[in-house]
């Protein structure tokens, strides 16, 4: 698709999905803050209206059956792929994150990936026993409504990994997209309803109130939630309500150690990208360093060479593959953070200052050395362009210090494999990644631990996340 098409199908899903002139709430740009549209504000009564007509679609979609749910995906996915480069224009325009590199093009493109392998999964009933003591198997059944709720960091993919499994096990879906990128998120589920049967799949856009709703809602079975543990918590005690099951994708501060077999040269690429993807404000990203001493200035060295030569601006330009932070909060956040270290006498290696010559909310892309445990910037999850790097001389304090926070969603260990193996298996951490950080795939399961939720997503232990398994006995 040209430049022009794509520009042009963006305003059309734009015009689709948008609130009319005079009625919603105005959506920046994140990179220039011009309105981009007007978010429709829902109200409580169209969000009960929502799961109203859900829950009547569902017998009907559950009925069809897994062969047919799955072609439907797959058609998803051709819709999603026909409006890619429009779709990720304006995920780059509302979100912040460029088209290029680790950002909305690859958001776009996977998407369309999780549907298929969400498509291609099986989950076939199990025979437990079936000998002279008699027969046992066990099935998954769907669960009913799904009430999905987002985040504003990776809107489109982490709503697909709600709807995916969900819509392949034969449940429907009501999601709300977070406040702060509700534009893109209704885009593509407006996208997805071109070929999906009606209200199988509705987007509800409002605030935190009709969240609050969705996830107490007496007729929705299961809650997908992604967001941070403040907001996890009310989904935990609202879940007495109406013992919806939940699964919770919360904050994450994911340590990394560097072991002294690590190669500084060879590694700082990598470690770059954990860090910084999606300009840090990625659940997973890796947001505090544990370098050796005995490496540590090549470390710091190698990581402020990269970060030097990374292009930081606004996202629609190919050059460019790092961005804002998303909204003005989040910006507020890091400069506190970076505030803080550096009066406590932590060392801005690179970066450390607002981006103001590119715009309101760009923040440059900074690493902080001789930072320590208890330091804000360590113990707090930054969730922007910014790496505290921590030195420490002996591993077991690392792996200490790494277990020492209340969260455990991602962690890795960089440097000789079998050591880096072994001492991954003493993390407190859903996944632990060797020499990479932050990679997901569609068939491996992915879900935190301690403060940052429970239950998984992906594969096929995300499916059952998704269905309520039964036995028949006999
Ligand atoms: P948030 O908790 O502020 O908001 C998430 C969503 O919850 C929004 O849609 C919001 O409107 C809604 N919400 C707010 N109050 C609610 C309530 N009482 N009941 C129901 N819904 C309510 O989170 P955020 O700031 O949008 O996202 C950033 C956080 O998400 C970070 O902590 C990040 O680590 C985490 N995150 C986790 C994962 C993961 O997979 N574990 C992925 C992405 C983001």
């Amino acid at each position: 698709m040209s430049d022009t098409a794509a520009d042009t199908d963006e305003r059309a899903l734009i015009e689709r999905v948008a609130a009319p002139e005079g009625e919603g709430r105005e959506i920046p740009d994140a990179a220039t803050r011009e309105v981009i549209g007007r978010a429709p504000e829902h109200t409580v009564a169209e969000l009960d209206d929502a799961v109203a007509r859900a829950k009547a679609a569902q017998p009907g979609w559950e009925a069809r059956g897994h062969e047919e749910r799955s072609a439907l995906l797959r058609a998803a996915a051709d819709a999603i792929e026909a409006h890619a480069e429009a779709l990720a224009r304006l995920l780059s325009r509302e979100q912040g994150k460029p088209l290029n590199g680790p950002n909305a093009r690859f958001e776009v493109g996977a998407c369309a990936a999780w549907l298929r392998t969400n498509a291609a999964l099986t989950l076939e009933p199990e025979v437990l026993i079936d000998d002279e003591s008699g027969r046992a198997e066990l099935t998954y059944k769907a669960i009913g409504v799904v009430g999905a709720i987002g985040p504003w960091n990776w809107p489109l993919m982490i709503g697909i990994w709600q709807i995916a499994p969900s819509l392949r096990m034969g449940n429907t879906v009501v999601l709300k997209p977070s406040e702060y990128t509700p534009l893109s998120v209704l885009a593509m589920l407006s996208v997805m309803n071109e070929v999906l049967p009606a209200d199988v799949l509705i987007g509800v856009s409002g605030d935190r109130e009709v969240g609050a709703r969705l996830a107490s809602h007496p007729d929705v079975a299961k809650v997908m939630f992604t967001g941070s543990t403040a907001t996890g918590r009310k989904i935990i005690e609202s879940s007495a309500g109406n013992l919806a099951r939940l699964t919770l994708e919360l904050g994450g501060n994911d340590a990394g150690i560097v072991l002294p077999s690590a190669d500084p040269q060879a590694i700082a690429q990598d470690v770059f990208w954990g860090a910084f993807i999606n300009t840090g404000q990625t659940c997973a990203a890796l947001k505090r360093l544990y370098v050796h001493d005995s490496i540590y200035d090549d470390v710091v060295a190698a990581l402020a060479e990269v970060i030097e030569k990374t292009p930081m601006g606004n996202g629609l330009r190919e050059d460019n593959v790092l961005g804002p932070l998303q909204n003005k909060p989040q910006f507020d956040v890091v400069s506190r953070l970076v505030e803080d270290a550096r009066s406590r006498g932590a060392r801005v290696v690179t970066g450390g200052a607002p981006a103001a010559e590119l715009g309101d909310l760009f923040f440059q892309a900074t690493l902080v050395a001789d930072a320590v445990d208890g330091m804000a910037i360590v113990d707090e999850e930054q969730f922007g362009p910014v790496l505290p790097v921590i030195r420490y001389s002996d591993v077991e304090d690392a792996v200490a210090s790494a277990n020492r926070l209340d969260v455990g969603l991602g962690a890795s260990v960089w440097g000789e494999r079998e050591q880096a193996r072994e001492i991954a298996r003493r993390i407190e951490a859903g996944t632990v990644w060797i020499n990479s950080h932050g990679g997901v795939h569609p068939m491996v399961p992915f879900g935190g631990v301690k403060g940052s939720g429970y239950g998984v997503e992906f594969g096929v232990e995300g499916l059952k996340a998704v269905a309520v398994p039964q036995v028949i006995n006999g």
